[in-house]
């Protein structure tokens, strides 16, 4: 375990970054800088963050993944309050002994976002009303009371299951060249990636991290026993030359 933390690299800087956002974009708003002109220079920098580094926006700037992070930590401590600890263990317990249940809900949880997503775009380019009177208004008041219960007692819900910019910036993502990478011949499958990535991404079992969902947070490259995790900018020339040195290879 004491070589896990001595590999601990990435999360002091990570948390860094996330609180100077958070504070940041709270200033932004208190000094009404966030006008329209503001928003779609915002816009246009996170998306070409995205195209260069991949996912690395929600994962070390987006101030609501940072915000999630918070609830989540005061989640865990009403967790372990003396008269709700014992309610804690079964919950825990029921989990583990219904994975596969779990871990479906988990799946298709994730594509409410995408729901979500399109919603909020037709309520932007069509229709604001239809959050804002009737039974949208209803519906997006009852989202907010289970983004926020979720977000207490599930690592980060808002981003899994409803986030609509993680959405655009998974998609924008997957024309990135920016990738977490797994070093087959060192990994030891140990699934300690998979047991520490927030977003229960399944580190250990790709080449390339490709899932929309991975935020590039580098946990997982933080908590690998053997360094078998990297993140790694794969240019097509650079794949150009990896294939010949494995086409060389195999025709030795
Ligand atoms: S796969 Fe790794 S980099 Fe991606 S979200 Fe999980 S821990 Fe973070
Ligand atoms: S990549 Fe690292 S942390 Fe993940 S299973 Fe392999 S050795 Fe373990």
């Amino acid at each position: 375990m004491g070589r896990v933390k001595d590999r601990e690299k990435a999360k002091p800087y990570r948390h860094s970054i996330q609180a100077f956002f958070l504070i940041f974009t709270v200033v932004i708003f208190i000094t009404a800088m966030a006008n329209k002109e503001f928003i779609v220079v915002v816009l246009g920098l996170i998306l070409l963050i995205t195209l260069i580094f991949g996912t690395g926006f929600c994962g070390w700037i987006c101030p609501l993944g940072s915000l999630f992070q918070l609830v989540r930590k005061l989640g865990t401590k009403i967790e372990s309050i003396f008269f709700i600890k014992p309610l804690t263990k079964r919950i825990k317990r029921w989990t583990k002994n219904n994975r596969v249940f779990v871990d479906r809900l988990d799946r298709y949880g994730r594509y409410f976002k995408y729901i979500f997503f399109l919603w909020i775009l037709q309520a932007a380019l069509v229709s604001l009303a239809s959050v804002t009177q009737g039974y949208g208004f209803i519906v997006m008041n009852i989202l907010y009371v289970t983004v926020l219960v979720t977000g207490l007692f599930v690592d980060r819900a808002w981003c899994r299951y409803f986030c609509p910019v993680g959405v655009v910036i998974g998609l924008v993502g997957r024309f990135s060249p920016t990738r977490v990478t797994r070093d087959e011949l060192t990994c030891i499958d140990c699934n300690l990636c998979n047991r520490k990535c927030q977003m229960k991404v399944d580190v250990a079992h790709a080449k390339r991290v490709e899932h929309l969902d991975c935020n590039s947070c580098l946990t997982c490259v933080d908590v690998c026993p053997v360094g078998a995790l990297d993140l790694r900018i794969n240019l097509p020339a650079h794949k150009g030359a990896i294939k010949e040195q494995v086409n060389a290879h195999e025709s030795i």
